[in-house]
């Protein structure tokens, strides 16, 4: 579905007094690729690249250097006319969806808004949508009047999630989608999005430090380590016998219990 090759991203560095050194490269050449109705994991510590991957990969940061190809076509150098139906395909899922929502806006029109954006289509089409968002992420019709501060932390990215299906996507980039959630939660949105993953056949990109959860989540692992992959493989093989000194330093810091769900 999506493929990234030789990824490189460099940001200037601030010097002192404004002197710019050299270019510090956050991302170096990174390469994995998304298949149809699976999931692969990008774990690595705070710091070490992964939303930069992210946003590279939902075309929202140029690389520096490298390609991004979605189902074969590569879109590194498209223009935003030509990114439509992809932006539409493509879809993340923050951390803190909470952040991201507009605190003013109820949930019925935070959810339509990306339809309402893209233009169209009718009043009734988006709101059969909105229902069935609620229903694919199991929340009753009637939250469609509430608030987002009226929501707890799980129902809030409930409707991240929701606001993400809209627009009928293929692909879900998920970075660090239970990180700000209490473990009890983590577990129910986890499985909410096998359900969905199954019920839709969507590929997910998930983004992680903790290793317990990503071999939960994922087929296959990739382990970024300041902008680099240092080890990559089946998710029970990385986390189940890792060979990296890195790897096994995450594998410690888990504190995910091996959740089976
Ligand atoms: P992670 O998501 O793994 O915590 P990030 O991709 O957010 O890592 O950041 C990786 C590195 O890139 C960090 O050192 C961060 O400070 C740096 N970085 C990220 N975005 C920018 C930017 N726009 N300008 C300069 N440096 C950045
Ligand atoms: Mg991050």
């Amino acid at each position: 579905m999506l493929n990234l090759i030789n990824i490189t991203k460099s940001y200037p560095r601030k010097g002192l007094f404004g002197r710019g050194g050299e270019p510090a490269r956050v991302v170096d050449d990174v390469s994995f690729s998304l298949q149809g109705g699976r999931t692969f994991g990008l774990i690595g510590e705070s710091g070490s690249g992964k939303s930069t991957l992210a946003r590279i990969a939902l075309r929202l940061v140029d690389p520096t250097s490298g390609t991004v190809l979605y189902r074969g076509e590569d879109i590194t150098g498209h223009a935003p006319s030509r990114l439509m139906a992809f932006r539409r395909e493509v879809q993340p899922v923050f951390q803190s969806a909470s952040g991201a929502l507009d605190p003013r806006m109820r949930v019925a029109a935070l959810l339509e808004q990306p339809l309402v954006i893209a233009g169209g289509m009718a009043r009734s089409e988006r709101e059969d949508r909105v229902a069935a968002a609620l229903r694919a992420v199991e929340l009753p019709a009637d939250f469609t009047t509430r608030l987002p501060r009226t929501l707890s932390g799980g129902q809030r990215q409930r409707i991240g999630i929701a606001r993400a299906l809209i627009t009928e996507p293929k692909v879900l980039i998920l970075d660090e989608p239970v990180s700000a959630l209490d473990v009890s939660v983590q577990a129910q949105i986890l499985n909410l999005l096998k359900d969905i993953q199954q019920a839709r056949g969507l590929s997910y990109l998930f983004i992680g430090h903790d290793l317990a959860v990503a071999r939960f989540m994922c087929d296959e692992i990739a382990v970024l380590e300041r902008g680099r992959l240092v080890e990559r493989g089946p998710a029970d093989q990385i986390v189940g016998s890792p060979d990296n000194a890195y790897t096994k330093g995450l594998l410690e810091a888990s504190r995910w219990s091996d959740h089976r769900g």
